[in-house]
């Protein structure tokens, strides 16, 4: 494990520690993040993201995704995959005409067409190193941080960590301490050692930010209620904290 560059390392080592505490109620709740779309597998898997099956099934999938629910994308890669089209090699001889009438049932369809025939053409120049491309990933009109980093982390196996809502308002809440998506996922990667730690942790807390930890969290149900201070602090003095 890396240490901590800018925190005393007491607070580091205590917080690697709770980490470690939610890496494993994750691994033990497995079944509840496979029922949130995440399916724990080997560390270089595609089959994380709901059993998706390359890397390719999971860039096209991050696309799709914003403004969509997971279902309908599920169901709009299967539809490609079964005609031999979840492939961005394959997506690149198409026109963005017929990409758009194959996601049809995609919100925003159109603009998603063409930033699919996009990544389509810079993995033709690029091959999987697109992947793991940060700024080239950035440089596709429509995908920004959270996209392209959830992209390198599965579908390019890099060791990042995508700033997310979710991650901000769970972490916020199991520290007691107000932290921006941005702070969130560095504090994350600063404190985890793995690619198979990196990915549990963002599907665990991707996991209780959907299920349990919604703007008024649920706290009684919650797979992390055990290591979270603000659920903690709320049972112990018995009254509503201010929602971090
Ligand atoms: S215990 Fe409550 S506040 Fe803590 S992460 Fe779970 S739902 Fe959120």
């Amino acid at each position: 494990m890396r240490s901590s560059s800018d925190e005393p390392s007491a607070l580091g080592s205590v917080k690697r520690s709770l980490y470690s505490d939610l890496l494993h109620a994750f691994l033990k709740e497995r079944e509840t993040l496979r029922m949130a779309g995440w399916v724990v597998s080997d560390p270089g898997s595609p089959a994380w993201w709901d059993d998706l099956r390359s890397p390719h099934e999971i860039a096209i999938a991050a696309v799709l995704v914003q403004l969509n629910s997971w279902e309908k994308v599920k169901e709009a890669v299967v539809y490609l995959r079964e005609r031999g089209l979840a492939d961005l090699r394959a997506l690149s001889g198409l026109s963005v005409e017929r990409i758009d009438s194959l996601i049809s049932g995609i919100n925003l369809h159109k603009s998603k067409a063409e930033r699919l025939k996009r990544l389509a053409e810079l993995y033709l120049e690029k091959g999987d190193e697109l992947f793991k491309q940060y700024e080239t990933l950035r440089s596709i009109k429509g995908i920004g941080e959270e996209t392209a980093r959830a992209i390198m982390l599965f579908a390019g196996n890099v060791m990042t960590v995508p700033p997310s809502d979710y991650l901000s308002r769970v972490l916020s809440r199991v520290l007691g301490v107000k932290l921006t998506k941005e702070e969130a996922s560095k504090d994350v990667l600063r404190a985890l050692g793995s690619l198979f730690q990196l990915k549990l942790f963002y599907a665990g807390i991707t996991t209780v930010g959907k299920l349990f930890c919604k703007p008024r969290p649920r706290c009684e149900k919650c797979i992390i209620k055990a290591h979270c201070k603000y659920a903690d602090e709320a049972t112990g003095s018995g009254t509503s904290l201010t929602l971090l």
